[in-house]
């Protein structure tokens, strides 16, 4: 039992200084902030049933799970007697082919691009629902009766949802501009929703004063450090879907720059536990052209973020002074990778390149993913032959706003069949013609 409890703890990512468990983000000694650090021992033990060939009965108890997210549960920070009350996470990876020709302009990738789709995570359709249920498993642990966040939008969502299933009070700060499906899908669990004049960056300062002045478990304020232990899970589902194999690259969206550092984490821990083969995974990190800190620091070479002013569709990434944006450019610099950004206009082509080569409607964090990394494969960066993960992280239906005028709205025709093939003369390239219209008319059982 006590082991347990010792099995992690706060951290000091620089100087070290050890913090038990408590509701707290920063360093009192340094300022610096806090992350969680395992007994690596421990977990190897109670995974492995204290067997000599741990590894592969850590594989198979692992397998014998549900699938979600909490199979993973012996490498997250999860206090004693936590039962999952929702099984979020396992999302799917898959193969996108036709999306690796027209990003690599070869045939060669089409084997070898995955996605991992999470538009598709437990309840809210992005990868937020994975850190909120691991902040919210510490909230109620630290015995907060609401819990609180300043988001972009799908934190927002998050927090609300798995609130309202917990039995708690939510409070969602948010910039006024954000889009109205991500406010509506606040407002529905029932969450008080306060819009905030102002740029993301404001209202998270906001919310370090009101966290100094309520006894309120902010998610990524005071709870920080257990919250982004969940975005580990992506890296683990990653592997193993892969077989119990790292991939060569990956190219992943970044606001504040907690999910690209923790996906490398959660491969390291992997590695360290013999579940996979030691490999060098190469990071990319994808941002808007229009809020760009991290991608700017990482290709002008410097080690600091120059904080931005945000200007950009894709509001979930728009954080101007990403909190982890000093430990994203080292993950991505120690690893040989590179960070890229692409234009609103171009966001748009690739959320409508990835929905039409691939079926797959993401939100603007996901046509940043795609654009960057056809930036990446035309630089030679990442080559077609290489096992590469695109990191889908949120879900096309919340940001339809970005496409208004996109698709025109056609006038309606009458219900009749002559109506129809009018219509269908009217709209189809002249070659096209013959042929189709044949077929539609064989079809409709209509003589040629
Ligand atoms: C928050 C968010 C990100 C970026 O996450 P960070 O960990 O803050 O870098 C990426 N995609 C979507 C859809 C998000 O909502
Ligand atoms: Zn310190």
């Amino acid at each position: 039992m006590s082991n347990y409890d010792l099995h992690y703890e706060l951290r000091c990512r620089e100087c070290g200084h050890r913090w038990g468990n408590q509701p707290r983000s920063i360093c009192d000694e340094c300022f610096s902030p806090l992350e969680i650090a395992y007994d690596y021992d421990w977990i190897r033990y109670v995974f492995g049933n204290g067997t000599l060939d741990p590894t592969r009965t850590i594989r198979e108890a692992i397998a014998q799970r549900p699938a979600n997210m909490w199979r993973y549960s012996e490498l997250l920070p999860l206090p004693q007697g936590f039962t999952p009350r929702l099984p979020v996470g396992f999302t799917p990876l898959f193969q996108a082919p036709h999306l690796a020709e027209r990003l690599s302009g070869t045939a060669t990738a089409a084997k070898n691009l995955y996605i991992k789709n999470d538009a598709v995570c437990l309840p809210t359709l992005s990868f937020k629902d994975r850190v909120v249920a691991v902040a919210l498993a510490n909230a109620r642990a630290f015995g907060f009766d609401t819990v609180s966040c300043s988001s972009t939008g799908n934190l927002a969502n998050a927090v609300a949802a798995h609130a309202a299933r917990e039995g708690l009070k939510a409070w969602i700060f948010i910039p006024s501009d954000l889009e109205p499906a991500k406010i509506l899908g606040t407002n529905v669990f029932g969450a008080k929703v306060v819009r905030i004049a102002g740029n993301y960056d404001q209202v998270n300062r906001l919310c370090s004063q009101i966290a100094d002045e309520h006894r309120w478990g902010f998610v990524n304020v005071n709870l920080r450090p257990y919250y982004a232990e969940g975005s580990k899970t992506f890296g683990f589902e990653i592997a193993e879907q892969l077989g119990w194999r790292l991939p060569d690259n990956v190219v992943c969206p970044m606001a504040g720059g907690s999910l690209i550092v923790k996906i490398k984490k959660a491969f390291d821990e992997l590695v360290k536990l013999g579940l996979v083969e030691p490999k060098e995974v190469k990071f990319f990190g994808a941002q808007a052209t229009g809020c760009s800190p991290i991608s700017t620091a990482v290709k002008t070479g410097s080690s600091e973020i120059e904080p931005q002013k945000p200007n950009t569709i894709a509001r979930s990434l728009a954080i101007g002074n990403p909190a982890d944006g000093h430990y994203a450019i080292k993950a991505i610099k120690s690893s040989g990778g590179w960070s890229e950004d692409v234009s609103d206009p171009e966001v748009i082509d690739s959320i409508r390149l990835l929905a039409e080569t691939e079926g797959i409607f993401t939100e603007t964090a996901g046509g940043v993913t795609v654009g960057c990394a056809g930036k990446l494969y035309r630089q030679d960066r990442i080559l077609p032959e290489e096992t590469t993960v695109l990191c889908v992280t949120g879900n096309g239906l919340k940001t339809t706003d970005v496409l208004a005028g996109v698709y025109q709205t056609e006038r309606p025709i009458a219900p009749k069949l002559a109506e129809f093939e009018h219509y269908l003369q009217q709209t189809l390239h002249v070659d096209e013609v013959p042929e189709v219209i044949a077929a539609a008319q064989e079809a409709a059982g209509v003589g040629a």
